[in-house]
């Protein structure tokens, strides 16, 4: 089973209101839904905070503490299809970013949950 790691918009998990961070990207991973093309197996819950700024690092962290490299990276829907988007970044430059840092393909969204 394939291992990776999430990635959600902090911002609006805080907000709480069925957030991504407390079911759907966990649900679509684990049933292979959405995204993922088969059940996968999440090793990291990353959350970006704002201005984005710790989130290359703190991901590099989670790995290094971990002492898992997952197969790829998901970021979730609610950083992917944010609307108004996020004020500091684009979902593609945060994969860029990610990408850049980990090594690891980065996933565009997780879940079509509503
Ligand atoms: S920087 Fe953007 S994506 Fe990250 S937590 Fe703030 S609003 Fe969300």
């Amino acid at each position: 089973m394939k291992k990776v790691a999430i990635v959600g918009c902090g911002a609006y998990m805080d907000s709480g209101y069925g957030c991504p961070g407390e079911w759907r990207c966990l649900k679509a991973a684990a049933l292979g839904e959405g995204k993922f093309d088969a059940p996968v197996s999440p090793v990291a819950l990353l959350r970006c905070e704002c201005p984005g700024r710790t989130l290359a690092s703190n991901a590099g962290m989670v790995e290094k503490l971990s002492e898992i490299k997952p197969d790829a990276i998901y970021l979730s829907s609610c950083m992917v299809n944010a609307k108004p988007g996020c004020p500091y970044a684009g979902a593609e430059e945060f994969a860029q970013i990610l990408e850049n840092k980990t090594g690891v393909n980065v996933i565009m969204g997780t879940h079509d949950y509503p």
